[in-house]
């Protein structure tokens, strides 16, 4: 596939304009075009397909969800090599899907949306791209709730005269052999890039604000006899895709109800440090201070070893400076370095899409979002954002499961929407503000005793007034049946005008 434009000239006007290539862009164009509704405009701001998995090319990336469950319930992919699978595998499966489902004649690469203006009059979406304005019906969002880097505010950051790049936005022609290299944060990004960075590094500090917990990988590579299985036999890869469903949704008590039923994996946590670190002085460093779960848990099996390597050190005194060769902790030491990779996580709960975006009264969703923090109806739809419907969006993250079962749930949602407007010619819906209010009132009654609350941590599910507003707080079918049908009569709507041309 190019990573060219594939639509050289854009269109003026569509019925639905979908943002994002991703899992949920792409889910949603196949399903749109599979229900009849073809007329249908991916952007993508990018070249190619493939969202996270397209941007996210650090050494050692990989999905810590299990292959079988991280893939499209209609889209099976027998060629995983193992039972985790390494980006490029992912991205490889999202390109074969996207070339063979026949919709990349409608996408449009290297494309941005610049403002999405709702305009009230023609209930229509006027949408500014970096190529040229759009008008749409609907606008589905499928832009990543993990998309926008968010780079450390650190004194002296700006004037570092090495190398320095973010995670998500690894510098392939940067040469670490022979350097010295920092390595700014721990989250899930950094535990898997520092044994790859540890392996050519002259020397790497790894700075750590907060231990994270990782457990065991337990990842191994498929047999041939389960490869050939897969390929011949369907109904085998089924069963393990919903056995690992299964096992997987097991966890979501210990998360959401009864941190203590945590246990088990915070004794695996505790013993992997202890088989990955022989200093105590070490292993005090990298133990957590609050409960399992409350931040994401991480799988490993090569990152307490590496930061157990001679040349690696981990720095626990919080930086407060960077100068043009080192970065300085509290403690008065300076520690020179070549280059600096910040794995420090995005911008998950103020979405810079969120600006961008403005419904009724020319408001943005940020404006709206301001005093409440993130807040939609069933994460899909919003208040005063006529026919917006966003794929992965508010309180749809998940911290033991696969987006992708979020994301096909939200699609049919979105599909059942479009057929309802057009068996009732309806031009336009948004939730009932009262139907929000309490579906929000409920999910935030849940999050009161989750781990993430409750477990004694700060973590990027919380926005900055505490406010879990990412994560689902109950099991993943509860969220499916949910969605599982458009619930109109939550819906405030507007009937297409007797002379108005309906769209195609
Ligand atoms: P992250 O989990 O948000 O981790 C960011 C790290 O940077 C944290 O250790 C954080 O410390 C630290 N940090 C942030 N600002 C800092 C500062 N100013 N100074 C020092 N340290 C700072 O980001 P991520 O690792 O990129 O992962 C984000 C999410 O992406 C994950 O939770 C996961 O959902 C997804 N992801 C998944 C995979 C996978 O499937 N394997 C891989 C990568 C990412 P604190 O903890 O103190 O805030």
């Amino acid at each position: 596939m190019d990573a060219e434009p594939t639509s050289q000239t854009l269109p003026t006007a569509v019925t639905h304009l979908v943002v994002g290539a991703g899992f949920a862009g792409l889910g949603a164009a196949i399903r749109l075009d599979e229900a009849g509704e073809s007329d249908f405009l991916v952007i993508e701001k990018d070249g190619d397909v493939g969202g996270t998995w397209r941007a996210n090319t650090y050494p050692g990336a990989a999905c810590d969800v299990p292959s079988q469950l991280y893939s499209f319930s209609f889209a099976p992919n027998p060629e995983w090599t193992r039972s985790f699978s390494p980006q490029p595998e992912i991205h490889a499966y999202l390109r074969r899907v996207a070339r063979e489902s026949g919709v990349l004649d409608r996408f449009a690469f290297g494309t941005t949306l610049e403002e999405a203006r709702y305009d009230e009059v023609a209930r229509r979406w006027v949408v500014r791209t970096s190529r040229g304005e759009i008008t749409a019906t609907t606008l589905i969002s499928g832009s990543g709730g993990l998309s926008e880097p968010r780079l450390p505010e650190i004194e002296g950051i700006e004037d570092f005269r090495g190398e320095l790049f973010h995670s998500a936005r690894w510098d392939h022609d940067v040469d670490l052999a022979g350097n010295r290299v920092a390595v700014i944060g721990t989250g899930a990004s950094s535990i898997q890039l520092v044994p790859e960075v540890a392996k050519v590094a002259a020397h790497l500090d790894v700075h750590q604000r907060t231990a994270p917990y990782v457990i065991p990988r337990n990842d191994r590579r498929y047999t041939r006899v389960e490869r050939l299985l897969f390929r011949h036999v369907p109904a085998v890869q089924k069963a393990y895709r919903t056995a690992t469903y299964w096992g997987r949704e097991s966890y979501v008590p210990a998360f959401v109800r009864q941190p203590r039923l945590a246990l088990p994996a915070k004794k695996a946590a505790l013993l992997n440090i202890a088989r990955g670190i022989p200093d105590p002085e070490l292993r005090a460093r990298v133990t957590p201070d609050y409960e399992i779960g409350c931040k994401r848990i991480l799988i490993s099996n090569t990152y307490y070893p590496a930061l157990a390597r001679d040349h690696v050190d981990l720095v626990t005194d919080p930086i407060v400076r960077i100068t043009g060769d080192s970065i300085v902790t509290a403690d008065g030491t300076e520690r020179p370095v070549d280059v600096i990779i910040v794995a420090t996580g995005f911008h998950t709960t103020e979405q810079p899409i969120a600006e961008r975006i403005h419904g009724r009264g020319g408001r943005t969703l940020a404006e709206v979002w301001a005093d409440t923090g993130m807040a939609s109806y069933k994460g899909t739809t919003t208040h005063g954002f006529p026919n917006l419907f966003q794929l992965v969006g508010a309180n749809t993250g998940l911290g033991h499961s696969s987006m992708v079962f979020i994301i096909e749930s939200q699609i049919a949602y979105v599909l059942d929407a479009i057929a309802t407007m057009r068996i009732h010619r309806y031009a336009a819906l948004e939730p009932r503000r009262d139907v929000q209010d309490a579906w929000n009132r409920d999910l935030q009654r849940r999050m009161r005793r989750t781990v993430w609350s409750t477990g004694g941590c700060a973590s990027w599910y919380l926005d900055a007034h505490g406010r879990n507003t990412t994560l689902w707080p109950r099991a993943t079918f509860t969220f499916r049946s949910l969605l599982a049908r458009f619930d109109v009569e939550a819906y405030d709507v507007e009937a297409h005008r007797t002379d108005e041309r309906i769209p195609a």
